[in-house]
């Protein structure tokens, strides 16, 4: 789960770590009238949207920047008044971009130097991980490409904690001299506890800045949390916002299907986990761009089965619609009955392939026969596949 950078920067301050001060508002009036409060000599106006690299990225209408530096209230306003109500479009939102209803009025901060820092799990390590960069304010991706040295990953083991040495070692690689050492280790302490307290799965600060005093303050900040420990956290899934979120997925979690959305036409649907990713890798190898990974699970009812298939019919971006249904506890003829119900009152718009095996498979079948709709049957998965790549793209199949 994401939250926005706003409340990241109340987690972080709670937790210890110096922020920028700063108040969120709704509409362009109010983020004037919190300029007011304030006797800033300038303010930043910061778009706030589930995604990074808002700096440079763009509007909907064309305006620039999700961040900006204004000196008056006025302008504060100005820029509030073209950020809400707009679209964002960052690398991190994809073409569609992510809709602005907030933003964040802060403090600016005088910058000295710009690092980066990030707590995440590594799971080939199987423990939290801290990676930090002297090269803050890029996008980390970039570093680790062209500038791998510059970074320093360090494990942390998860019984023992985040040790003092370890802070110390992260610190002197940040460029801190040895007798400056007290505010980042004390940073790298409050994060990591905010890390493991609240179950995140990333706590991101980039820019990690170091002020002329030699203070160090958290600028922006993501913080990602563990879905399946969120029910631990009442006060953070409070924090959730639906607008951020890709419909689809949305609708699933609704129904609790096991749904992942991608970006392209052919949608999927199939039971297991791993039956589902071997469907997209196949999918991919013959040329497919599959428009959602959806796990039905074995133990799904009968409404389950209606529920999902309504999503990929309603997905406008599918063009073709893969059943691969391998019936084990979910037995064949249930998920039929599933798929002719969900196209009772919503006929199928796209040609729909069913590769369907195991148990009551010829009731299943029988199922699907007598419901009239005109299905596309595959036996192998090969076949089944290179069937779904040629119905998306309009071609008749084999
Ligand atoms: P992002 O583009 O979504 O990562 O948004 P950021 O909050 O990181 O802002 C982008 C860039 O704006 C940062 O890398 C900084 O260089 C700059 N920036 C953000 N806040 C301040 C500030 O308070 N003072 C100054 N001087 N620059 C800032
Ligand atoms: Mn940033």
């Amino acid at each position: 789960m994401n939250i926005h950078e706003y409340q990241a920067s109340e987690l972080l301050a709670a937790a210890g770590v110096t922020v920028p001060r700063g108040v969120v508002a709704h509409t362009a009036e109010e983020a004037e009238s919190i300029a007011r409060n304030f006797s800033w000599s300038s303010f930043m106006v910061k778009a706030q949207v589930h995604a990074g690299g808002r700096g440079k990225g763009h509007f909907q209408d064309g305006f620039k920047g999700g961040v900006h530096l204004v000196k008056t209230p006025q302008q504060v306003r100005d820029i509030a008044a073209k950020m809400i109500g707009n679209t964002l479009i960052t690398h991190q939102t994809g073409p569609e971009g992510k809709p602005v209803h907030a933003v964040l009025i802060c403090e600016p901060t005088e910058i000295a130097r710009e690092l980066y820092l990030a707590i995440v799990l590594d799971r080939s390590s199987g423990c939290p991980v801290i990676v930090a960069s002297r090269q803050g304010g890029m996008e980390i991706e970039t570093v680790a490409e062209k500038n791998p040295e510059a970074i320093l990953r360090e494990k942390v083991h998860p019984s023992l904690g985040l040790q003092p040495y370890q802070a110390r070692k992260l610190s002197i690689f940040l460029g801190f001299p040895s007798t400056a050492l007290r505010a980042p280790c004390r940073l790298l302490h409050a994060a990591y506890r905010l890390f493991i307290d609240k179950d995140c799965s990333q706590v991101e600060i980039n820019p990690l800045a170091v002020t002329k005093g030699g203070d160090v303050c958290a600028l922006d900040a993501k913080l990602n949390f563990d879905d399946n420990a969120i029910f631990r956290h009442k006060e953070i899934e409070a924090l959730s916002d639906p607008s951020q979120e890709d419909p689809r997925d949305l609708a699933a979690a609704e129904h609790h299907l096991n749904y992942i959305g991608l970006d392209g036409n052919i949608g999927c649907m199939v039971n297991g986990a791993g039956l589902a990713m071997a469907t997209l890798d196949l999918l991919q190898a013959v040329g497919g761009r599959p428009a959602n990974f959806l796990d039905v699970g074995g133990g799904a009812s009968k409404q389950m089965v209606t529920v999902a298939f309504r999503l990929l019919q309603g997905d406008p971006s599918v063009k073709a619609i893969l059943v691969n249904i391998f019936g084990g506890i979910l037995k064949c003829d249930l998920l039929a009955q599933g798929m002719v119900a969900a196209c009772h009152n919503a006929p199928p718009r796209v040609p729909i392939i069913v590769r369907m095996q195991g148990t009551n498979v010829d009731a299943g079948r029988k199922i699907l026969k007598e419901s009239g709709l005109a299905l596309i049957p595959a036996e192998g998965l090969m076949e089944a596949a290179e069937k779904a790549v040629a119905a998306a793209s309009g071609k008749k199949g084999k």
